[in-house]
């Protein structure tokens, strides 16, 4: 994480802001999703301009597919001031820095509980600051928000597995998929317009599946188990990779067809 000071813009404040106040070092901070220690892990081809998004707006059943310029690499996003940044946020890159380097590189090693619950927090960070990209399409709660800043795990509600992949679509994919879920007919209360979001995304041979609902508890989507493995909420010490098949291009958009398909009947 290489912070770069931004100048401010209009009313804009840390995400975390009504949790510490005031601080030292307010100034807006870019986040790259992808970690910039991670970068020479990364399989990354300069020469193909890869960056695609999926955008889904409130009140728009249609997502906009979005070709941004550069590369999905080098993606940041300005929602965090640089005390946070250079602080707290970067303690959990350092904490989880040596197990990720194994798992982007590829290698396969038996995972603590303690190296998975460092993944877990890193995996809350990208994802919550992920979902800071595009603020109408927000999912993640200030509440949420205020307790990873708190906790610095993920938060109630979280459910992260990570596996091995092996492939070349999903390489630095990310995306992510909000929701809007009804309770009983009604849409709970929540601060933000959608209230339940699923982010995939690879990198290198590291595959990411974190989801975040404070309302439906069973996740819904089968047939993960065969290659993903939970890390949060805890469930073993060890785990171990070699015990699930690698994830494949195939797996990997079969999920993204199911995730769509749920998303298409959740937001109409
Ligand atoms: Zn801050």
């Amino acid at each position: 994480m290489a912070p770069s000071p931004k100048k401010e813009v209009g009313s804009w404040r840390c995400l975390f802001a009504d949790v510490h106040g005031a601080v030292e070092n307010p100034g807006r901070s870019e986040e790259h999703f992808f970690s910039r220690w991670m970068h020479d892990l990364l399989p990354v081809d300069r020469s193909k301009n890869k960056h695609h998004q999926q955008l889904r707006k409130p009140h728009e059943p249609a997502a906009l597919s979005v070709n941004r310029t550069g590369l999905t690499v080098d993606r940041t996003i300005a929602c965090v001031c640089r005390s946070c940044n250079n602080g707290w946020m970067n303690q959990i890159e350092g904490s989880a820095k040596a197990i990720l380097s194994e798992l982007v590189s590829g290698k396969r090693p038996k995972l603590t509980a303690a190296q998975q619950a460092a993944v877990a927090s890193w995996i809350a960070m990208k994802t919550i600051v992920g979902d800071q990209d595009h603020p109408t399409t927000s999912a993640i709660s200030a509440s949420d928000c205020h307790a990873f800043y708190n906790d610095h795990r993920p938060p109630a509600g979280w459910k992260i597995w990570i596996g091995s992949y092996d492939g070349a679509e999903w390489q630095m994919g990310y995306t992510h998929f909000p929701f809007r879920a009804t309770y009983g007919g009604a849409v709970p209360p929540h601060d933000r317009h959608y209230n339940i979001q699923a982010t995939l995304f690879a990198a290198g041979s590291l595959f990411v599946l974190a989801y975040s609902s404070g309302i439906i508890p069973e996740f819904p989507v089968n047939g993960i188990e065969s290659h993903l493995m939970p890390i949060w909420p805890f469930q073993s010490d060890p785990i171990d990779p070699e015990s699930v098949a690698i994830t494949t291009d195939a797996d990997a958009n079969r999920w993204y067809i199911a995730f769509e398909n749920l998303v298409k009947l959740a937001n109409g």
